[in-house]
């Protein structure tokens, strides 16, 4: 009886982690960039000490990143924080959302949000030098293709 009960708990220790994956599921959330200092308190992005973002959906509920989401880095642009985004991530845990893809909405269209230089013609997802040349990367909202 002792022995059958050490692989029955692997069993569930296997079925529950499975179940804890599947709870990473893809959400589409529509809102905006909203800043926290390193105490965990709101304020105003444009305030120095803001280092922190998360995302406040149109319901009102408030999505966390991940401190390793590169995505973050253009929340650093003022124009991208000061505009309605989309948000296409992977939610984890309970409020903690993965970034997949950042859009935009102007004049209710749906638009892309990335950064390209010109000179190098690469495209990136954060503000400031390009890496290639330095020269500061330009930021492009363009209207997402329709397939
Ligand atoms: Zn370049």
């Amino acid at each position: 009886m002792r022995f059958s009960t050490i692989p029955l708990a692997l069993v569930l220790i296997a079925l529950m982690s499975i179940a804890a994956r599947a709870q990473d599921r893809a959400i589409t959330v529509r809102g905006h960039i909203i800043c926290f200092d390193v105490s965990n308190h709101r304020l105003d992005c444009e305030k120095a000490s803001a280092i922190r973002f998360a995302f406040q959906a149109t319901d009102e509920k408030l999505y966390r990143f991940l401190p390793t989401d590169v995505l973050t880095a253009m929340f650093a642009d003022q124009q991208v924080r000061q505009m309605e985004l989309q948000i296409l991530g992977l939610l984890r845990e309970k409020d903690q959302l993965e970034i997949v893809k950042v859009q935009a909405f102007k004049e209710e269209t749906l638009h892309d949000v990335y950064y390209y230089c010109y000179v190098c013609s690469i495209t990136s997802y954060a503000p400031g030098p390009c890496v290639c040349c330095g020269k500061d990367v330009e930021l492009i909202v363009t209207p997402t293709p329709i397939n």
